[in-house]
Protein backbone atom coordinates (compact mmCIF):
# COMPACT_ATOMS: atom_id res chain seq x y z
CA UNK A 1 0.00 0.00 0.00
CA UNK A 2 3.01 2.28 1.02
CA UNK A 3 4.34 1.79 -2.10
CA UNK A 4 1.57 2.11 -4.43
CA UNK A 5 0.74 5.65 -2.65
CA UNK A 6 4.33 6.11 -3.63
CA UNK A 7 4.18 5.45 -7.21
CA UNK A 8 0.76 7.80 -7.40
CA UNK A 9 3.24 10.53 -5.81
CA UNK A 10 5.41 9.89 -8.58
CA UNK A 11 2.98 10.50 -11.02
CA UNK A 12 1.42 13.73 -9.57
CA UNK A 13 5.07 15.33 -9.58
CA UNK A 14 5.75 14.14 -13.21
CA UNK A 15 2.52 16.01 -14.06
CA UNK A 16 3.86 19.14 -12.20
CA UNK A 17 7.54 18.75 -13.71
CA UNK A 18 6.03 17.64 -17.41
CA UNK A 19 3.46 20.49 -17.64
CA UNK A 20 4.65 23.32 -16.05
CA UNK A 21 1.75 25.45 -17.67
CA UNK A 22 -1.18 23.09 -15.99
CA UNK A 23 -3.37 24.92 -13.64
CA UNK A 24 -2.04 22.85 -10.46
CA UNK A 25 1.54 23.53 -11.78
CA UNK A 26 1.22 27.53 -11.81
CA UNK A 27 -0.56 27.31 -8.37
CA UNK A 28 1.97 25.25 -6.52
CA UNK A 29 5.06 26.89 -8.45
CA UNK A 30 3.61 30.94 -7.14
CA UNK A 31 3.09 29.08 -3.88
CA UNK A 32 6.07 27.14 -3.41
CA UNK A 33 8.73 27.59 -6.17
CA UNK A 34 8.52 31.37 -7.44
CA UNK A 35 12.39 31.75 -7.52
CA UNK A 36 13.52 28.30 -8.37
CA UNK A 37 12.48 25.40 -10.96
CA UNK A 38 10.89 22.27 -9.61
CA UNK A 39 14.05 20.24 -9.04
CA UNK A 40 15.61 22.35 -6.70
CA UNK A 41 12.74 23.54 -4.48
CA UNK A 42 12.27 22.22 -0.75
CA UNK A 43 8.86 21.62 1.30
CA UNK A 44 8.87 26.13 2.19
CA UNK A 45 8.29 27.68 5.15
CA UNK A 46 4.71 26.24 5.95
CA UNK A 47 4.19 23.34 3.54
CA UNK A 48 1.00 21.54 3.23
CA UNK A 49 0.12 18.22 3.56
CA UNK A 50 -0.33 17.46 0.07
CA UNK A 51 2.66 19.48 -1.18
CA UNK A 52 4.04 17.63 1.47
CA UNK A 53 3.34 14.24 0.07
CA UNK A 54 4.35 15.74 -4.23
CA UNK A 55 7.39 16.55 -2.88
CA UNK A 56 7.83 13.14 -1.23
CA UNK A 57 6.74 11.52 -4.86
CA UNK A 58 9.13 14.29 -6.68
CA UNK A 59 12.27 12.83 -4.61
CA UNK A 60 11.32 9.43 -5.40
CA UNK A 61 10.87 10.48 -9.13
CA UNK A 62 14.06 12.67 -9.05
CA UNK A 63 16.25 9.68 -7.53
CA UNK A 64 14.95 7.72 -10.99
CA UNK A 65 15.25 10.41 -13.47
CA UNK A 66 19.34 11.49 -11.99
CA UNK A 67 20.59 7.85 -10.97
CA UNK A 68 23.38 7.96 -13.52
CA UNK A 69 22.02 7.33 -16.99
CA UNK A 70 19.67 5.01 -15.69
CA UNK A 71 15.48 6.50 -16.55
CA UNK A 72 12.66 5.11 -15.62
CA UNK A 73 10.48 5.09 -18.99
CA UNK A 74 6.92 3.40 -18.50
CA UNK A 75 5.79 1.81 -21.57
CA UNK A 76 2.53 3.70 -21.95
CA UNK A 77 1.47 4.52 -25.08
CA UNK A 78 1.83 8.34 -25.13
CA UNK A 79 5.32 7.91 -23.38
CA UNK A 80 4.39 9.36 -20.11
CA UNK A 81 5.22 8.02 -16.21
CA UNK A 82 2.44 5.93 -15.39
CA UNK A 83 1.46 4.37 -12.03
CA UNK A 84 1.44 0.81 -13.26
CA UNK A 85 4.66 0.10 -14.26
CA UNK A 86 6.39 2.48 -11.69
CA UNK A 87 5.26 -0.19 -9.33
CA UNK A 88 6.10 -2.75 -11.63
CA UNK A 89 9.15 -3.08 -10.79
CA UNK A 90 10.04 -0.76 -8.57
CA UNK A 91 13.28 0.97 -7.55
CA UNK A 92 13.96 -2.13 -5.12
CA UNK A 93 16.34 -3.10 -7.31
CA UNK A 94 18.54 -0.43 -7.38
CA UNK A 95 18.43 0.61 -4.01
CA UNK A 96 19.39 -3.36 -3.01
CA UNK A 97 22.10 -3.17 -5.73
CA UNK A 98 23.86 0.14 -4.52
CA UNK A 99 23.63 -1.32 -0.87
CA UNK A 100 24.87 -4.91 -2.30
CA UNK A 101 27.06 -3.97 -4.90
CA UNK A 102 29.96 -6.27 -2.91
CA UNK A 103 29.66 -10.42 -4.43
CA UNK A 104 27.43 -11.68 -1.97
CA UNK A 105 27.78 -14.60 0.18
CA UNK A 106 26.26 -18.19 -1.63
CA UNK A 107 23.36 -18.68 0.87
CA UNK A 108 22.43 -15.28 0.46
CA UNK A 109 22.39 -15.20 -3.53
CA UNK A 110 20.63 -18.58 -2.89
CA UNK A 111 17.85 -16.48 -0.67
CA UNK A 112 17.59 -13.50 -3.63
CA UNK A 113 17.51 -16.00 -6.31
CA UNK A 114 14.64 -18.33 -4.49
CA UNK A 115 12.14 -15.43 -3.85
CA UNK A 116 11.03 -15.96 -7.46
CA UNK A 117 10.63 -19.64 -7.03
CA UNK A 118 8.28 -19.48 -4.59
CA UNK A 119 4.99 -20.86 -5.11
CA UNK A 120 2.79 -17.49 -4.58
CA UNK A 121 1.29 -14.65 -6.47
CA UNK A 122 3.36 -11.98 -7.90
CA UNK A 123 2.25 -9.66 -5.59
CA UNK A 124 3.74 -11.57 -2.52
CA UNK A 125 6.96 -12.25 -4.30
CA UNK A 126 7.06 -8.56 -4.86
CA UNK A 127 6.75 -7.79 -0.86
CA UNK A 128 9.41 -10.35 0.13
CA UNK A 129 11.45 -8.96 -1.96
CA UNK A 130 11.11 -5.40 -0.86
CA UNK A 131 11.03 -6.10 2.95
CA UNK A 132 14.43 -7.81 2.20
CA UNK A 133 15.30 -4.49 0.20
CA UNK A 134 14.04 -2.34 2.87
CA UNK A 135 12.07 -0.98 0.42
CA UNK A 136 8.38 -0.79 2.18
CA UNK A 137 7.68 2.82 4.11
CA UNK A 138 7.97 1.94 7.38
CA UNK A 139 8.06 4.99 9.61
CA UNK A 140 12.14 4.06 9.95
CA UNK A 141 12.81 4.00 6.27
CA UNK A 142 11.06 6.91 5.59
CA UNK A 143 12.81 8.64 8.32
CA UNK A 144 15.87 7.48 6.89
CA UNK A 145 15.15 9.54 3.50
CA UNK A 146 14.83 12.66 5.22
CA UNK A 147 10.83 12.71 5.94
CA UNK A 148 10.36 14.33 9.64
CA UNK A 149 8.06 11.61 11.27
CA UNK A 150 8.40 9.96 14.78
CA UNK A 151 9.51 6.67 14.03
CA UNK A 152 7.09 5.16 17.09
CA UNK A 153 5.16 2.05 15.98
CA UNK A 154 1.29 3.01 15.67
CA UNK A 155 0.98 -0.68 16.69
CA UNK A 156 2.25 -0.69 20.01
CA UNK A 157 4.24 2.72 21.16
CA UNK A 158 6.84 0.56 22.28
CA UNK A 159 9.67 0.31 19.89
CA UNK A 160 10.28 2.18 16.72
CA UNK A 161 8.19 0.96 13.69
CA UNK A 162 10.70 -0.95 11.24
CA UNK A 163 10.85 -3.60 8.81
CA UNK A 164 12.11 -6.40 11.12
CA UNK A 165 9.61 -4.57 13.90
CA UNK A 166 6.27 -4.68 11.60
CA UNK A 167 6.45 -8.02 10.10
CA UNK A 168 7.16 -10.08 12.99
CA UNK A 169 7.62 -8.53 16.81
CA UNK A 170 5.07 -5.98 16.92
CA UNK A 171 2.20 -7.30 19.11
CA UNK A 172 -0.35 -7.85 16.21
CA UNK A 173 2.13 -9.82 13.86
CA UNK A 174 2.98 -12.32 16.62
CA UNK A 175 -0.27 -13.00 17.51
CA UNK A 176 -0.78 -13.40 13.41
CA UNK A 177 1.91 -15.64 13.84
CA UNK A 178 0.70 -17.58 16.55
CA UNK A 179 -2.35 -18.37 15.32
CA UNK A 180 -0.72 -19.37 11.73
CA UNK A 181 0.18 -23.03 10.98
CA UNK A 182 2.89 -21.77 10.08
CA UNK A 183 6.29 -23.65 12.08
CA UNK A 184 8.56 -20.59 13.82
CA UNK A 185 11.98 -21.03 14.52
CA UNK A 186 12.43 -22.41 18.07
CA UNK A 187 13.81 -19.29 19.60
CA UNK A 188 11.47 -17.19 17.97
CA UNK A 189 12.03 -15.01 15.11
CA UNK A 190 15.29 -12.66 14.55
CA UNK A 191 14.81 -9.17 16.65
CA UNK A 192 16.73 -7.66 13.89
CA UNK A 193 17.28 -9.80 10.90
CA UNK A 194 15.02 -9.59 8.13
CA UNK A 195 16.89 -11.56 6.27
CA UNK A 196 17.09 -14.83 9.20
CA UNK A 197 13.37 -14.30 9.35
CA UNK A 198 12.42 -14.40 5.48
CA UNK A 199 14.92 -17.58 5.41
CA UNK A 200 12.86 -19.33 7.65
CA UNK A 201 10.03 -18.90 5.91
CA UNK A 202 10.99 -19.45 2.14
CA UNK A 203 12.50 -22.46 3.27
CA UNK A 204 8.99 -23.44 4.58
CA UNK A 205 7.41 -22.33 1.72
CA UNK A 206 9.62 -23.31 -0.96
CA UNK A 207 9.44 -26.87 0.17
CA UNK A 208 5.76 -26.79 0.46
CA UNK A 209 5.53 -28.52 3.61
CA UNK A 210 2.75 -27.20 5.11
CA UNK A 211 0.33 -28.43 2.41
CA UNK A 212 2.65 -32.30 1.63
CA UNK A 213 3.69 -32.37 5.09
CA UNK A 214 6.46 -34.63 4.34
CA UNK A 215 8.92 -33.32 6.61
CA UNK A 216 7.92 -32.21 10.62
CA UNK A 217 8.18 -28.86 11.42
CA UNK A 218 11.38 -29.61 13.83
CA UNK A 219 13.14 -30.75 10.89
CA UNK A 220 12.36 -27.44 9.02
CA UNK A 221 13.49 -25.65 11.67
CA UNK A 222 16.61 -27.51 11.58
CA UNK A 223 17.14 -27.40 8.16
CA UNK A 224 16.47 -23.02 8.38
CA UNK A 225 19.11 -23.09 11.52
CA UNK A 226 21.70 -24.96 9.49
CA UNK A 227 21.26 -22.56 6.55
CA UNK A 228 21.35 -19.33 8.69
CA UNK A 229 24.34 -20.72 10.50
CA UNK A 230 26.59 -21.40 6.92
CA UNK A 231 24.98 -17.91 5.72
CA UNK A 232 26.29 -16.43 9.09
CA UNK A 233 29.52 -17.75 8.77
CA UNK A 234 29.90 -17.03 4.65
CA UNK A 235 28.95 -13.73 5.94
CA UNK A 236 32.19 -13.36 8.64
CA UNK A 237 34.41 -14.72 6.25
CA UNK A 238 33.78 -12.24 3.47
CA UNK A 239 36.38 -10.48 1.64
CA UNK A 240 36.65 -6.94 0.88
CA UNK A 241 36.53 -7.33 -2.51
CA UNK A 242 37.75 -4.21 -4.74
CA UNK A 243 35.48 -2.51 -6.73
CA UNK A 244 36.43 -2.31 -10.27
CA UNK A 245 34.94 1.82 -11.68
CA UNK A 246 32.30 1.12 -13.83
CA UNK A 247 31.12 4.44 -15.33
CA UNK A 248 31.66 3.57 -19.18
CA UNK A 249 31.49 -0.13 -18.97
CA UNK A 250 28.11 -2.57 -18.69
CA UNK A 251 26.92 -2.90 -15.50
CA UNK A 252 25.98 -6.45 -13.90
CA UNK A 253 21.88 -6.63 -13.10
CA UNK A 254 21.25 -7.41 -9.79
CA UNK A 255 20.87 -11.24 -8.00
CA UNK A 256 18.12 -12.51 -9.28
CA UNK A 257 17.71 -10.16 -11.95
CA UNK A 258 18.85 -10.36 -15.90
CA UNK A 259 19.73 -7.98 -17.70
CA UNK A 260 18.65 -7.21 -21.60
CA UNK A 261 20.77 -4.93 -23.66
CA UNK A 262 19.18 -3.86 -26.70
CA UNK A 263 21.52 -2.71 -29.91
CA UNK A 264 19.99 -1.24 -33.41
CA UNK A 265 21.82 0.23 -36.54
CA UNK A 266 20.11 2.06 -38.81
CA UNK A 267 21.00 4.38 -41.96
CA UNK A 268 18.37 4.76 -44.21
CA UNK A 269 15.09 3.41 -45.06
CA UNK A 270 16.80 1.99 -48.07
CA UNK A 271 19.59 -0.31 -46.18
CA UNK A 272 18.53 -3.09 -44.36
CA UNK A 273 18.70 -2.23 -40.51
CA UNK A 274 20.37 -4.22 -37.93
CA UNK A 275 18.94 -4.97 -33.83
CA UNK A 276 20.15 -7.13 -31.73
CA UNK A 277 20.02 -8.00 -27.80
CA UNK A 278 21.91 -9.96 -25.42
CA UNK A 279 20.46 -11.61 -22.76
CA UNK A 280 23.05 -11.80 -19.40
CA UNK A 281 23.04 -12.60 -15.60
CA UNK A 282 23.90 -10.68 -12.24
CA UNK A 283 27.31 -12.75 -13.02
CA UNK A 284 27.84 -11.51 -16.38
CA UNK A 285 27.37 -14.61 -18.07
CA UNK A 286 25.80 -14.86 -21.17
CA UNK A 287 22.15 -16.90 -21.17
CA UNK A 288 21.71 -15.94 -24.87
CA UNK A 289 21.95 -13.63 -27.79
CA UNK A 290 20.53 -12.54 -31.28
CA UNK A 291 20.53 -11.11 -34.18
CA UNK A 292 18.12 -9.58 -36.63
CA UNK A 293 17.87 -7.38 -40.05
CA UNK A 294 14.75 -5.73 -41.00
CA UNK A 295 14.56 -3.96 -44.25
CA UNK A 296 11.89 -0.96 -45.22
CA UNK A 297 12.52 0.93 -41.63
CA UNK A 298 11.87 4.34 -42.18
CA UNK A 299 13.44 5.94 -38.93
CA UNK A 300 15.80 5.03 -36.15
CA UNK A 301 12.83 5.31 -34.20
CA UNK A 302 10.65 2.97 -35.83
CA UNK A 303 14.59 0.67 -35.80
CA UNK A 304 14.49 0.97 -32.14
CA UNK A 305 10.72 -0.21 -31.33
CA UNK A 306 11.75 -2.91 -33.73
CA UNK A 307 14.67 -4.01 -31.79
CA UNK A 308 12.35 -3.83 -28.29
CA UNK A 309 9.83 -5.95 -29.68
CA UNK A 310 12.01 -8.43 -30.82
CA UNK A 311 13.78 -8.86 -27.73
CA UNK A 312 10.73 -8.75 -25.78
CA UNK A 313 9.36 -11.60 -28.06
CA UNK A 314 12.20 -13.79 -27.84
CA UNK A 315 11.92 -13.38 -24.06
CA UNK A 316 8.52 -14.28 -23.87
CA UNK A 317 9.45 -17.34 -25.91
CA UNK A 318 12.01 -18.31 -23.25
CA UNK A 319 9.58 -17.19 -20.69
CA UNK A 320 12.21 -15.42 -18.92
CA UNK A 321 11.26 -13.25 -16.17
CA UNK A 322 12.91 -10.45 -14.08
CA UNK A 323 14.69 -8.76 -16.91
CA UNK A 324 16.00 -4.72 -17.03
CA UNK A 325 16.07 -4.23 -20.60
CA UNK A 326 18.44 -1.28 -21.42
CA UNK A 327 17.63 0.42 -24.46
CA UNK A 328 20.26 3.80 -26.27
CA UNK A 329 17.35 5.40 -27.90
CA UNK A 330 13.77 5.61 -25.93
CA UNK A 331 11.57 4.97 -29.05
CA UNK A 332 9.91 8.66 -29.56
CA UNK A 333 5.94 8.13 -29.39
CA UNK A 334 4.22 9.05 -32.99
CA UNK A 335 0.59 7.52 -34.13
CA UNK A 336 1.71 5.88 -37.27
CA UNK A 337 4.23 3.93 -34.82
CA UNK A 338 1.42 2.57 -32.48
CA UNK A 339 1.01 -0.31 -33.83
CA UNK A 340 4.07 -1.89 -32.63
CA UNK A 341 3.67 -0.50 -29.15
CA UNK A 342 0.43 -1.83 -28.73
CA UNK A 343 2.53 -5.34 -29.58
CA UNK A 344 4.91 -4.63 -27.61
CA UNK A 345 2.44 -4.09 -24.75
CA UNK A 346 1.14 -6.83 -25.14
CA UNK A 347 4.04 -9.31 -25.17
CA UNK A 348 4.81 -7.23 -21.57
CA UNK A 349 1.92 -8.62 -19.84
CA UNK A 350 4.05 -11.96 -20.08
CA UNK A 351 6.94 -10.91 -18.44
CA UNK A 352 6.53 -11.18 -14.80
CA UNK A 353 8.94 -8.31 -13.72
CA UNK A 354 10.32 -5.83 -15.89
CA UNK A 355 12.16 -1.95 -16.45
CA UNK A 356 13.19 -0.57 -19.40
CA UNK A 357 16.14 2.02 -19.06
CA UNK A 358 18.16 3.74 -20.86
CA UNK A 359 21.89 3.19 -21.00
CA UNK A 360 24.68 5.23 -23.25
CA UNK A 361 26.45 4.02 -25.78
CA UNK A 362 29.57 3.06 -23.71
CA UNK A 363 27.75 0.67 -21.40
CA UNK A 364 25.57 -1.29 -24.93
CA UNK A 365 29.04 -2.07 -26.60
CA UNK A 366 28.62 -5.77 -27.46
CA UNK A 367 24.96 -5.41 -28.25
CA UNK A 368 26.07 -2.25 -30.37
CA UNK A 369 28.67 -4.53 -32.28
CA UNK A 370 25.90 -7.41 -32.73
CA UNK A 371 23.62 -4.57 -34.45
CA UNK A 372 26.44 -2.83 -36.60
CA UNK A 373 27.28 -6.02 -37.96
CA UNK A 374 24.27 -5.73 -40.39
CA UNK A 375 25.10 -2.60 -41.39
CA UNK A 376 28.59 -2.90 -41.69
CA UNK A 377 29.69 -6.23 -42.67
CA UNK A 378 25.96 -7.09 -44.42
CA UNK A 379 25.60 -9.91 -42.36
CA UNK A 380 22.00 -10.57 -43.18
CA UNK A 381 20.65 -13.43 -41.39
CA UNK A 382 18.87 -13.43 -38.19
CA UNK A 383 19.82 -15.83 -35.20
CA UNK A 384 19.43 -16.74 -31.36
CA UNK A 385 22.03 -18.68 -30.27
CA UNK A 386 23.19 -19.27 -26.13
CA UNK A 387 26.94 -19.59 -27.16
CA UNK A 388 29.31 -16.60 -26.75
CA UNK A 389 29.37 -15.10 -30.38
CA UNK A 390 33.32 -15.71 -31.05
CA UNK A 391 34.39 -12.51 -32.51
CA UNK A 392 33.12 -10.30 -29.70
CA UNK A 393 34.92 -13.20 -26.41
CA UNK A 394 37.20 -10.36 -25.37
CA UNK A 395 34.63 -7.63 -25.13
CA UNK A 396 31.87 -9.79 -23.32
CA UNK A 397 34.72 -10.97 -20.44
CA UNK A 398 35.90 -7.33 -19.88
CA UNK A 399 32.11 -6.24 -19.86
CA UNK A 400 31.87 -9.89 -17.18
CA UNK A 401 34.33 -8.57 -14.99
CA UNK A 402 32.86 -4.99 -14.09
CA UNK A 403 30.33 -4.23 -11.30
ZN1 LIG B 1 4.65 -2.17 17.11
Amino acid sequence: MGRFNQALLGKQAWRIWSRPESLVARVLQGRYFARSSFLDCGTGTRPSFAWRNIIHGWELLKKDLSKEDSIRWSFTKDGTYSTRSGYQFTDALLEFQSQHNQALPPIEKKLWSNIWKIKAPPKIKHFIWRSLAGALAVKERLQTRGIPIDATCLGCGAASESICHVLFHCDKSRQTWELSNVPLPPAGFSRNSVFLNMLHLISVMNNNRLEQKILPPRQIVTLAFDEAEIWIAANSLQAETEQVSSAKAWSKPPVGAFKCNLGTSWINAQSKCGVSWILRDSQGNIISHSRRSYSAVRSKHEASLRALFWAVESMKNMRQNNIIFEVLLFPRPSPNLNWIVAQINALLEHIEFWRLDHVVEERNEAANLIAKSVTTRRKYHSYIASQDPAWLQSLLILEGQSQ
